[in-house]
């Protein structure tokens, strides 16, 4: 079995639908590692596709702060007003979907999906050492994970016991006796200095992770931003991809 591994679509519609296009035949199913909206100006049609199409999603922050599960007082003044503006235009029954997601760890086939981290959804892996924190107690396994918006990961490879960073740039094969966090990378909004959509496709036969990127209409989607209110750095982070 194929898997298309998507996080933080954010409510991207031009990137989601890029994405889907990009990978076409690449896999037979699709798991979401939460984020669906906040930020982008699309929150009912990006729901709508992943209630259709994916066969396990799991929640994030801006899923429960778009919901009202949240405390908006330890957002930034922008994600607070794109949380607010977003739970203003979702449909009620989206809004109920989106507030029924179960919290990670969700295990499907031989992985293992989280928001940010294995022992805390809202915790971010960013650096070597955050991931050891998080290894420490995982002998072997593989786990996605999304919410710092970066594609690669950490991982201990076979019988070592370091840690180390895994390139966007290469295939990674997961070895039974490795430890892996590995970040499929923002569909909607990522961060790590490149504007193209990120995602994964992760085939469970050979246990091949290949990480994938693609160009989308970046023009379309500030638009909307803008067209909707959003604030004006929502707009310019998506052509930096900061
Ligand atoms: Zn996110």
């Amino acid at each position: 079995m194929r898997y298309l591994i998507l996080s933080d679509i954010h409510s991207n519609l031009e990137a989601l639908e890029a994405v889907l296009t990009d990978s076409a035949g690449l896999y037979q199913q699709v798991v979401c590692l939460g984020d669906i909206v906040g930020y982008g100006a699309n929150p009912n049609e990006v729901t709508a596709w992943v209630r259709q199409n994916c066969e396990a999603v799991i929640r994030g922050n801006h899923d429960r702060a778009c919901t009202g599960m949240s405390d908006l007082r330890f957002f930034n003044p922008v994600a607070k007003a794109a949380a607010e503006w977003t739970r203003t235009k979702l449909e009620p029954d989206h809004l109920i979907y989106l507030s029924g997601l179960p919290r990670g760890p969700f295990d499907v086939a031989d992985c293992r999906l989280v928001h940010g981290s294995p022992l805390d959804e809202d915790t971010y892996v960013i650096s070597i050492p955050d991931a050891e924190e998080q290894l420490q107690s995982l002998e072997r396994g593989l786990i996605f994970f999304g919410h710092t918006h970066i594609q690669g990961g950490f991982g201990r490879r076979g019988s070592g016991d370091e840690v180390e960073g895994l390139s966007p740039y290469e295939l990674v094969i997961a070895a039974e006796e490795d430890a892996l966090l590995v970040n499929p990378g923002s569909v909607g909004q990522p961060r790590d200095n490149d504007w193209h959509a990120a995602y994964a496709i992760y085939d469970a036969g050979t246990r091949q992770i290949e990480f994938r990127r693609c160009p989308y209409d970046v023009d379309a989607a500030q638009r909307k931003i803008v067209e909707a209110g959003l604030p004006l750095a929502l707009a310019e982070r998506l052509g930096l991809g900061l």
